[in-house]
């Protein structure tokens, strides 16, 4: 086995924060994407203080945090328009010790992969667990080019995770969650807005501000899985949501029948026995899959990262069996309990009878009301999250 040599299996956003941990704690690294190039989709992905604190670990920290630009307030709302909750950009900070950023996911591809070697993702190279290896032999994967060998395996290859198959087979794997996606990313409507998430029945409406001045707004509602619009995507949102408040007009009247996504939201709602076997550590929505109701997926991914290499130390000092288990003991319990409570607030955006709907917004407003910080009280004990303070060595 070639000495420290760490095979990433997927460059999605878990994948490349590995990569990038790896390399930094002496590590020769390859990551393998079965995908042709990086391009990921065109859409935002927020990133709260937990995760820039983790990419602090590894020296990306502010490159984020200088994309910061909500400003000023926003919160929850009803399709009408009535105020449900109300929060601002400072009380956020200061709550969570840092701004939530919002930024397109092309620019956070970009960060990382400018903090890795020339030549270290390989596109086009879909990858094969062989044999997981222990702390005696190395793991194996099959590639285009033929059987490599590592000392370490990161299986960072999404919800649909074939390493995670291979390792546990019996684990019922990712579920529908009942929920289908829309994104889109468009130029800034002419009247000022504030940003917001609107809750109706049995759908939602996201409008938050990029730092280039663009718009990104999301949308979720409740469907059968694998549904697609008869005509496009474009007027489907109209149908569902033309008739809310602004600014969700306006941006519908801008966006570009063929620029929407739609996707379907799978989660695996039954945690996994544990995040690694021999040599091979799963990370991301390989190991934790989640609903986008909190938009923690990807933050959890970069912390599973850093954590990662926190325990798996320096390259000499390497031992699979003993690291790896404590990167599952660090893990597995935050990431079921986020996992769960996502699926809970999404249970929660998604009501659709009336009576419910109607008594949703008149809890949400009454405990607003009650104390500040309501839209903010969801993220405690998940933005305020801090990473392991000795990066190189095992607690
Ligand atoms: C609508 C929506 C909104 C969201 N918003 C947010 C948000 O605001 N904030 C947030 O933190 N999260 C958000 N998420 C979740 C977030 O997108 C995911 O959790 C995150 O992208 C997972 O990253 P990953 O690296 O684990 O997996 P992926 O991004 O799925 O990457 C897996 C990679 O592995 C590759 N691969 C698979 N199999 C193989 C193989 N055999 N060989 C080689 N390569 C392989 C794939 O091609 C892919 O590139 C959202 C999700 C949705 C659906």
């Amino acid at each position: 086995m070639e000495q420290h040599h760490a095979v990433v299996v997927g460059a999605g956003i878990g994948g490349l924060t590995a990569a990038v941990a790896l390399h930094r704690s002496g590590r020769r690294v390859t990551v393998l994407e079965r995908a042709a190039d990086l391009a990921p989709v065109g859409a935002g992905i927020a990133l709260a203080p937990n995760a820039q604190r983790a990419l602090d670990v590894i020296g990306l920290g502010d490159r984020v945090r200088d994309l910061a630009a909500w400003q000023g307030d926003g919160g929850m709302r009803t399709p009408g328009g009535r105020w449900l909750a109300r929060t601002d950009a400072g009380a956020a900070a200061a709550r969570f010790g840092g701004p939530l950023v919002l930024l397109h996911r092309a620019t956070l591809v970009e960060i990382l992969t400018s903090a890795l070697p020339e030549g270290t993702v390989r596109t086009g190279a879909a990858a094969t667990l062989v044999d997981p290896g222990d702390d005696h032999r190395p793991a194996r994967l099959g590639t285009p080019d033929g059987e490599i060998e590592a000392e370490l395996v990161v299986a960072a290859d999404g919800v649909r995770s074939a390493t995670r198959h291979a390792l546990f087979p019996g684990h019922p794997g990712p579920r529908y969650s009942g929920c289908t996606t829309w994104r889109v990313v468009v130029p800034a409507p002419e009247r000022p807005f504030a940003p917001h998430e609107t809750w109706g029945a049995g759908r939602l409406w996201g409008t938050q501000p990029l730092k280039d001045g663009r718009i990104y707004a999301y949308a979720m509602a409740t469907a059968p899985a694998g549904g697609r619009a008869p005509d496009d995507e474009k007027a489907e949102l109209l149908r569902r949501f033309g008739d809310w408040h602004h600014p969700v007009p306006e941006i519908l009247a801008a966006v570009d029948p063929g620029q929407v996504l739609r996707h379907d939201v799978h989660h695996l709602p039954d945690p996994l026995p544990a995040f690694h076997r021999g040599r091979v550590a799963l990370v991301g929505d390989a190991a934790h899959a989640m609903m986008p109701s909190l938009g923690q997926g990807g933050n959890q991914a970069i912390e599973d990262a850093v954590v990662l290499a926190h325990h798996a130390g320096s390259a000499p000092d390497f031992v699979p069996g003993r690291a790896l288990a404590a990167y599952t003991a660090d893990r597995l319990p935050r990431t079921t309990a986020i996992v769960r409570k996502a699926a809970r607030t999404g249970a929660l955006t998604m009501l659709s009878a009336r009576p419910a709907v109607a008594l949703r917004a008149t809890l949400v407003g009454a405990v607003s009301r009650l104390g500040p910080g309501f839209v903010l009280r969801g993220f405690d004990g998940i933005a305020d999250w801090r990473p392991p303070v000795a990066p190189n060595r095992s607690a």
